[in-house]
């Protein structure tokens, strides 16, 4: 018996049971059309819900900053790595949030693992929505907090553990993720910042799938909630419909100068590059100044829906671009996206443990890259291998 004999049993039986993950591998920018496996194929699966990720602006911004800045930070944020662009990223970022700070971190997984550790630890209590971002769930493990899930996006049960722990000394946080990124759903934040007043408990909503999304302009979900000043915590990532990289949060000052001090991928782990920041902050410069992407995204969005429902496909509950066509079992799932590909056209098939047994499907999401000829051409195949394996008439 080898010591790491473990690896090779483990593999093997992730590929027996279906769940062995085959990374495919991108050789073009993302776009609406990518290459993929020298294939060039109708990109269905990114979060550059924006095009942000190739945007000209952001690449050339991007090269500016090198010019001027160089490739690296050097540095830790709280030793020599807070650059003129951290900051003004930062400003910028607050503003645009309707906030009055934000920090901005390497990565909105980061930004969870820094965030929550540095608000609760041994003797407070999470409260967590069931579904939560993997981030989150590691953030609040990291914390040493005792965490409470409440049933998904439902404010009462979420009363209900509170009423709980009411007489419990420790600090309360109730964090969500804004929208779930398998079905597209948006939790009732508004509810859940009314119970959380009642008990005095912290609340934090990740908002990576709402940011450039939801609200005015992709402001997210505390302004298309109209929630501004009643959240404390708004974690953001740059990864997503910023088309860069990165994680932030948004807050009050003084909570902004607590975690300067205390979040600990802050502390202990470089800055994001010049060339990153540089983007992101165009992104944001372009979002503050026009909404036209954001609007592209979301007729987009209604046009895909509506059609796809017309098919006689099963969207479930969403609400926002990301567009879950719900196939059942596992195998199916896996053999539509299989004949998609064949067919010109890159989407995944999401199954257990991603999602619940009996639930897998494909997930489509929708981009303002998308042309309606994009859209149609996806919708023809959807048709044509939906007939080919029974799942509409
Ligand atoms: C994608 C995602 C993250 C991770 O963001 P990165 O910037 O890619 O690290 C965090 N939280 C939620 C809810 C997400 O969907």
């Amino acid at each position: 018996m080898g010591k790491l004999d473990f690896v090779k049993e483990e593999i093997e039986r992730l590929k027996k049971e279906g769940l062995y993950v085959n990374i495919k591998t991108i050789e073009s920018p993302q776009g609406a059309w990518i290459k993929v496996d020298g294939k060039e194929v109708l990109n269905l699966c990114s979060n550059n819900y924006l095009g942000f990720a190739n945007h000209p602006v952001l690449k050339e911004r991007a090269k500016r900053a090198i010019d001027e800045f160089g490739v690296g930070p050097g540095a830790v944020r709280t030793i020599a790595g807070t650059m003129k662009l951290h900051r003004e990223l930062e400003e910028k970022l607050a503003k645009f949030k309707g906030a009055e700070a934000a920090l901005s971190f390497q990565s909105g997984f980061n930004t969870n693992l820094a965030v929550i550790p540095a608000l609760v630890g041994r003797g407070d209590v999470i409260f967590s929505d069931e579904l939560n971002h993997a981030s989150i769930i590691d953030g609040c493990r990291l914390s040493r907090a005792e965490i409470v899930r409440f049933k998904h996006a439902d404010p009462q049960d979420l009363k209900k553990k509170l009423e709980e722990y009411k007489e419990h000394p420790g600090k309360k946080l109730v964090v969500t993720d804004g929208v779930f990124s398998m079905d597209g759903d948006v939790a009732p934040l508004d509810k859940y910042v009314e119970v959380a007043e009642e008990y005095d408990a912290i609340t934090m909503v990740d908002d990576a799938h709402g940011e450039g999304v939801l609200g005015n302009s992709g402001r997210g979900i505390v302004d298309s909630l109209k929630l501004h000043g009643k959240v404390d915590l708004e974690v953001g990532t740059l990864s997503k419909a910023f088309g860069v990289v990165g994680g932030y949060v948004a807050a009050k000052k003084e909570v902004i100068e607590y975690l300067r001090q205390k979040a600990r991928p802050f502390l202990f782990s470089s800055a994001v590059t010049p060339p990153d920041v540089a983007a992101a902050i165009a992104a944001v410069d372009i979002l503050t100044e026009s909404d036209k992407l954001v609007v592209k995204l979301w007729d987009n969005t209604n046009y895909f829906q509506t059609e796809i429902k017309n098919l006689g496909f099963d969207i479930g509950e969403t609400e926002t671009p990301i567009t879950p066509i719900m196939l059942g079992e596992a195998p199916i799932a896996q053999e539509f996206s299989k004949r998609l590909f064949k067919e010109g056209i890159f989407a995944q098939a999401i199954g257990y443990p991603t999602v619940p047994k009996g639930k897998a499907r494909i997930r489509v999401m929708i981009s303002a890259v998308h042309e309606k000829k994009d859209l149609d051409f996806a919708l023809e195949k959807f048709a044509k291998i939906g007939k080919e394996l029974g799942v509409i008439e």
